[in-house]
């Protein structure tokens, strides 16, 4: 057993313990009266999220399935009535600090974390809701880089905090929530220049505890769909592969930049609004386009057909699924990596009933679902496989869905 510097408990057995909401209130508070020597008008959490299936679909005003994480983000903040911001955040083994003002939030003149942090006040600003200066400390026991969203954690506990201690209303409901997750992904698009789509703020904040979140990209709504995995004797483990994951490099950009060509030589909108393969064959210039269109496609009707499954109770049968959308990613798509097929593949040649690579990919996390009396040995397949290969190694999960952010103290 061993703590590491973000203070995340890692049993190399088992699973690294997400802090509890009231811990990781404390702790932000303990951060906020350790630099400033006063009390925080309250403490928000967001949670990262782990997206079960529909992946790259988001941008493509597709289909996803994402829960929310028991890791959250935590902000303890106190509202100004000055301009002035000052932000303190533990994370990445430092301490770091920024100070400024509203006013000097706009993009370009920031860079790295303060883009997902002071950023919402610019984004928030943007949309007509120019907050007042505040201080604010944030703790995080989201894995970082992880592809289980910290950025997203970050943004929107930062605008569920400045939503409330500025009175604009926002937060109390799903409509509401709604315009958060737009000004969150405005933030994380145009502050911080990662060109992500809609769904890890939108899992974020409108989640359910207990439920995955059936999130439709091209009207932006959404189903809650109960996931109940202990009532059929399964687990989801998340295994963080550790291979370095960057969402703001070129190959996620260019992935959205081909389906946006796609779709436009096909006469669509979205490659949501297109389902003819046959002709996509006919019609676009190469076999890379067909390719990532192929994917595109065939993984928004795996999100229909497992939500379905489940809506059945037949959530034993929704393995092949998952597996399919791993093969497609990573044949189809090619943004998979040696490191997270051969955690899918352990998983599976060791009874896991499905696994695929989760998130942006080129690294981060793979998901498995798996019986309970397997999940030791599917756990303890990965973690031989990676030390065979001589890679890092891996940190397994096991998650249910939880709560979204909410405030905390
Ligand atoms: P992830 O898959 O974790 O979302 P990203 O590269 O999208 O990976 O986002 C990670 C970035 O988000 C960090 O480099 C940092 O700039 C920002 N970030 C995440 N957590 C925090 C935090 N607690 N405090 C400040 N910035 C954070
Ligand atoms: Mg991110």
């Amino acid at each position: 057993m061993t703590t590491t510097e973000t203070g995340v408990i890692v049993d190399n057995d088992t699973t690294p313990a997400a802090w509890t909401r009231t811990e990781g209130a404390e702790r932000a508070t303990d951060l906020f009266r350790r630099t400033w020597d006063a009390a925080p008008d309250g403490v928000w959490a967001s949670p990262g999220r782990v997206n079960i299936i529909g992946e790259h679909t988001d941008y493509n005003g597709g289909l996803c399935l994402p829960i929310a994480l028991p890791h959250c983000t935590y902000v303890a903040l106190r509202r100004r009535e000055d301009d002035v911001v000052r932000i303190v955040s533990a994370f990445d083994q430092s301490v770091v600090d920024w100070e400024g003002t509203v006013e000097q939030i706009v993009p370009r003149a920031l860079k790295g974390w303060p883009t997902y942090t002071a950023g919402v006040a610019w984004g928030l600003a943007d949309a007509g809701l120019r907050p007042t200066g505040f201080d604010a400390a944030l703790v995080s026991c989201v894995p970082l880089g992880a592809g289980l969203s910290s950025s997203a954690a970050v943004e929107c506990a930062m605008v569920l905090a400045l939503d409330e201690v500025n009175g604009f209303g926002l937060g109390g409901d799903d409509e509401g929530r709604a315009k958060l997750v737009d000004i969150a992904v405005h933030v994380e698009n145009d502050m911080a220049g990662a060109p992500t789509g809609g769904m890890d703020q939108a899992a974020s904040l409108r989640t359910t505890e207990g439920h995955a979140l059936l999130l439709d990209c091209l009207d932006g709504s959404t189903r809650q769909v109960p996931f109940d995995l202990a009532d059929a004797g399964l687990e989801l483990l998340v295994i963080d592969t550790r291979a370095k994951h960057a969402l703001v490099d070129g190959q996620y950009a260019a992935r959205r930049e081909s389906c946006e060509q796609a779709a436009t030589m096909l006469g669509v909108d979205t490659l949501r609004q297109f389902d003819d393969l046959g002709w996509a064959l006919a019609n676009l210039p190469d076999d890379t386009m067909v390719a990532r269109v192929r994917h595109v496609v065939t993984e928004i009707a795996r999100v229909q057909e497992f939500v379905a499954l489940v809506d059945e109770g037949r959530i034993l049968e929704v393995g092949p699924l998952m597996d399919a959308s791993h093969d497609s990613l990573r044949d189809d798509y090619e943004v998979s990596c040696v490191e997270l097929d051969t955690a899918v593949d352990a998983a599976r040649a060791a009874g896991a009933l499905g696994a695929r690579m989760t998130g942006g990919g080129f690294g981060g996390c793979a998901i498995a679902l798996v019986r309970e009396a397997d999940a030791d040995a599917v756990r303890a397949a990965v973690r031989q496989a990676f030390a065979g290969r001589g890679f890092t190694e891996p940190i397994v999960h096991v998650v249910t869905p939880a709560a979204p952010g909410a405030r905390v103290s």
